[in-house]
């Protein structure tokens, strides 16, 4: 059986672990201290299927290139898998099963009714115009076949994919049904535009949930979030949407990164207008209300709350000492990981976990699923209002794991979405 001795060591002068490597090493560390069956254990520290599709696709310039698609499903014991597609470089399995995995926590402690999965395709889409990302997605969407479908796997966006990627998977998916069970299936995919069945609230729902769960923070701990200020790394969905919405509670970013830049300004710089302006630039850099920084510096800003919204392992044996914050909200999946974790538990900088901080995407997801399933289309109002009682709820149930076992949030977090799953392997039993 698989235990955590046989992972990689860690620490500072330990080789970095892979992302899955990672997720097992938090898997083990929840499973250990609370005392999880040793026989659900050797079922959840395994993905269920894993899909790798080798597929061609014409370039505009009538050429052919050949690219490599994920689909990792983790488990499926809750409901449907569920998960996002990403489009980048750096796609490759290990990552997809790691971030299948966390799917799987995150329906768990939200108590949706959804599995884990996740997909990918290896490239880096700022190479590609929009007639060619259209067609790998409705190439790889058509590889995939029945290994997705509304009541089966789920995908939703990602990094480098939105809603008019959604909307091109739903077309594809819809093209290839027998006509007369199109029009119940518009539920295969989330995330879609608004006129094509998406729910209204879905595009800022995981950077609003990351602010419902820092407003919880702030309630426990006495912090008045007006007066707060805060870095933001990754200027995306998520990042973008969470700083606009924390800046509504009249805090101030200071700092900000993405991809082609970092931009920092004590003042505080205006989230809705640098919004617009990464919208037309396609980046922070060069943004007139802030001064360039570096990377190093980035990390080292004082502020009181650091949101990465970027990528994983960013928050490491290196890069943790630097960090000048008193929480850190993880918009991003992964982006601490355990060498970075221990390192923010000694210096008392509190973590609101990947798997419950993000949650409001996938949360948000469910009701866009459940919308289209009933044929119903629900108010902004009542989308964020269900939206703030399921998260809100789920933070509690972390919140008072993490006494009860005398744990840090991340592993709390864990045991929340084991124990349900426990529950349920035991209750059902396995077949035969
Ligand atoms: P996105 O593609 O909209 O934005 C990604 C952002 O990260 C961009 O601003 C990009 O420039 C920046 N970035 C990429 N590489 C970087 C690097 N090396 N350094 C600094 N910045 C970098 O993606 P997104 O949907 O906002 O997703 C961001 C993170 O949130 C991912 O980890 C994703 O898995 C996670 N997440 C997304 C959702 C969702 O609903 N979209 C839900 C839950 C979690």
């Amino acid at each position: 059986m698989e235990v955590k001795a046989v992972l990689p060591q860690r620490g500072a002068k330990a080789k970095a672990a892979s992302l899955y490597e990672n997720v097992r090493w938090q898997f083990h560390e929840a499973a250990d201290l609370m005392g999880l069956d040793k026989e659900i254990r050797k079922i959840l520290a395994m993905t269920e299927n894993e899909i790798i599709i080798h597929f061609p696709v014409k370039m505009d310039d009538g050429h052919i290139e050949m690219f490599t698609g994920y689909r990792v499903q983790h488990n499926s014991v809750l409901g449907p898998y569920k998960g996002g597609l990403r489009y980048h470089p750096s796609v490759d399995i290990d990552e997809i099963r790691a971030l299948a995995t966390w799917m799987t926590w995150k329906g768990a402690i939200t108590n949706i009714p959804f599995g884990g999965a996740k997909g990918g395709i290896q490239f880096d889409p700022s190479q590609h115009s929009r007639n060619e990302i259209e067609r790998i997605t409705r190439r790889f969407t058509f590889a995939l076949g029945n290994n997705i479908g509304p009541e089966y796997d789920i995908p939703a966006p990602d990094v480098n994919t939105n809603a008019q990627i959604m909307a091109w998977l739903l077309d594809t998916y819809l093209s290839t049904m027998p006509p007369h069970e199109r029009q119940r299936c518009t539920h295969v995919v989330t995330g879609k535009p608004i006129e094509s069945g998406g729910s209204l609230g879905r595009d800022k729902a995981t950077g609003q949930g990351i602010v419902f769960t820092i407003e919880e923070w702030a309630k426990d701990n006495n912090f008045d979030l007006s007066k707060a200020t805060y870095t933001v790394q990754g200027f995306g969905n998520v990042g973008s949407w969470a700083s606009r919405l924390l800046m509504s509670h009249g805090a101030k970013l200071v700092a900000a990164e993405d991809i082609t830049g970092t931009i920092a300004n004590q003042n505080g710089i205006d989230s809705n207008d640098l919004a617009c302006y990464v919208a037309k630039t396609g980046g922070v850099a060069g943004y007139q209300g802030s001064d360039p920084i570096g990377h190093e510096t980035f990390m080292k800003v004082k502020a009181d709350i650091f949101i990465p919204a970027a990528m994983e392992n960013q928050i490491t044996a290196d890069t943790a000492p630097w960090l000048n914050v008193k929480v850190v909200a993880e918009g991003a999946n992964g982006p601490t990981d355990p060498d970075g974790d221990a390192i923010l538990k000694d210096r008392a900088i509190d973590v609101i976990p990947d798997i419950l901080c993000n949650s409001g995407g996938v949360i948000v997801s469910y009701f866009e699923w459940l919308q289209n399933k009933r044929s119903e289309f629900w108010e902004l109002e009542e989308v964020d209002s269900k939206l703030h009682k399921r998260i809100t709820r789920a933070y509690v149930k972390v919140r008072d794991a993490a006494k009860e076992y005398n744990a840090d949030w991340r592993t709390a977090a864990y045991i929340v979405a084991l124990t349900r799953l426990e529950k349920v392997y035991k209750e059902r039993g396995i077949f035969p």
